[in-house]
């Protein structure tokens, strides 16, 4: 790096330091180009690490705990009322959890080389940029850049309320404390998880989704079983409702759900989804283009924005916002930018929802299919017929399995029940390498474990 006048100049410039921007830095430090990130908090991990999948994780294993020692009833061990510390469990997914990840990530950063700049970086040409920081500015001169800004969470339209009672997934799950009565306003991946957690930890929640079902989009074999469990879990499912108004009353959030009059709670989440962090970085003195609708920034599988000096990965490039797909592509595009010849042309991308039972799917869903037009066959496996199933108390999942029917090449899985987003490894695998309903049939799958739902919904498959 050449320094001078608060110029430095790089090989690449990787803008935010998340899953998509620290893979794709330390992939271009490896294959030898110069890379630094910069990350308007000076740190690597971004939303995930800090204020996403990693601490929601973290607080749904607290919530599964619970709900296991619960379960732990039906067959004569009761460990009694739990006493829950919030000080201890905010430390230890802080300090253990995230703290630690931190770590380890600054860590590798170092050995590989890659520098972190803090401070907010703006384009001021197709091969500088601007990082402000505090008073101090600095310039970033580069060959290339990649941009993985990522998402923040939406905010309700025309519902803004300025108070510490209305969350969005951040203030959430910094669990400032577990309230009485929490108002969930999506029925999403967040609204779910979170809605658990506070569930669990003693919240009456009331969750309020706009559309007919949770998840709209995922296949209803797999929504179901979760449906049931939310219905038993939270104090009041509201399909098909809107909230049409918000308003602080005395030390309470009065809501107006449409259908269910006007109702009052403590603390209110909105999860209604997120959205691209593209604005306000510079792209107008590029050639970046964005996208119409939702604001990305417009790639192609290469991770190439219409700026043939600047990438994209991650987020900021759209659905779906999965740090597993940022991660990818960020690798993609330094593979691209040290000459390799690389494509982000996966065809299966897991997704998982981590809520109580888990579900999980990668490749073509039942609608897709038909929508597309595609000739399927579909097993489904009920855990009910699974041994392992019923030594976990939990025959309410489901395995299911999307075949082309000519030619027997399995094209899509989805899964409902405990451990769904570790199955899904494996279904990935198989339709990201093309595998035969036969070739999972005929694998051996250990016993007793879940993993046989796959082999034998495979194997319903081949009757
Ligand atoms: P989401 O898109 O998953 O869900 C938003 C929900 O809010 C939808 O069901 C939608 O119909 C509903 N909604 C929208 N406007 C509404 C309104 N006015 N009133 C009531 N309901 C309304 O979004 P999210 O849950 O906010 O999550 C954002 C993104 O973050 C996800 O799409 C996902 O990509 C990512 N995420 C992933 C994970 C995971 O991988 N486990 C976890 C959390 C978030």
């Amino acid at each position: 790096m050449v320094m001078g006048e608060l110029v430095d100049e790089v090989d690449v410039a990787v803008l935010g330091g998340g899953p998509g921007g620290y893979a794709a830095a330390f992939r271009c430090a490896e294959l030898g180009l110069e890379a630094v990130v910069v990350d308007a908090d000076g740190r690597l991990g971004g939303a995930c690490l800090f204020e996403g999948c990693i601490p929601s994780k973290a607080l749904l294993h607290v919530a599964a705990v619970l709900g296991e020692a619960e379960r732990a009833k039906e067959f004569g061990v009761d460990f009694g009322e739990p006493r829950i510390s919030l000080d201890p469990l905010r430390k230890w997914k802080q300090e253990r959890v995230v703290g630690k990840l931190a770590r380890g990530l600054a860590s590798v950063a170092k050995g590989k080389g890659v520098e972190v700049i803090g401070g907010r970086g703006v384009f001021e040409d197709s091969s500088t940029l601007r990082v402000e920081h505090e008073d101090a500015v600095r310039k970033v001169r580069f060959k290339h850049a990649v941009i993985a800004t990522g998402s923040r969470p939406a905010g309700l339209p025309g519902l803004t309320l300025a108070s510490d009672r209305v969350m969005d997934s951040t203030a959430a799950l910094a669990l400032p404390d577990v309230p009485e009565r929490l108002l969930v306003i999506g029925g999403g991946y967040i609204g779910l998880e979170l809605g658990t957690v506070y569930a669990t930890l003693g919240s009456h929640v009331t969750l309020v989704e706009m559309t007919a079902g949770l998840l709209p989009g995922v296949d209803r074999d797999l929504v179901q079983p979760l449906q049931r469990r939310v219905e038993k879990l939270f104090a009041a499912l509201h399909l098909q409702t809107r909230v049409t108004g918000l308003r602080e009353v005395e030390a309470s959030i009065e809501a107006d759900l449409e259908g269910a009059g006007s109702q009052r709670f403590d603390r209110v989440l909105v999860a209604v989804g997120r959205r691209a962090e593209s604005a306000g970085l510079g792209l107008e003195h590029t050639r970046v283009r964005l996208t119409e609708r939702g604001g990305f920034v417009r790639v192609d599988d290469r991770c190439r924005t219409d700026d043939p000096h600047i990438f994209a990965v991650g987020d900021v490039t759209g659905e779906p916002m999965l740090a597993h797909r940022a991660s990818r592509q960020g690798r993609v595009a330094a593979e691209i930018l040290a000459g390799r010849p690389s494509a982000f042309d996966n065809v299966a991308i897991p997704a998982v929802v981590f809520t109580d039972p888990e579900i999980a799917w990668c490749g073509l869903s039942e609608a897709q299919a038909k929508a597309q037009g595609t000739a399927v066959k579909i097993a489904k496996f009920q855990w009910a017929a699974s041994g392992r199933a019923a030594t976990l108390g939990r025959s309410d999942g489901l395995t299911k399995l999307l075949a082309d029917e000519a030619t027997g090449r399995l094209l899509g899985v989805g899964i409902v029940g405990p451990g769904a987003g570790e199955l899904i490894a494996e279904a990935t695998l198989a339709v990201e390498t093309a595998a035969l309903a036969e070739d999972v049939a005929t694998t051996i799958h250990a016993h007793p474990t879940l993993s046989e739902t796959l082999m034998e919904s495979a194997e319903q498959l081949l009757r």
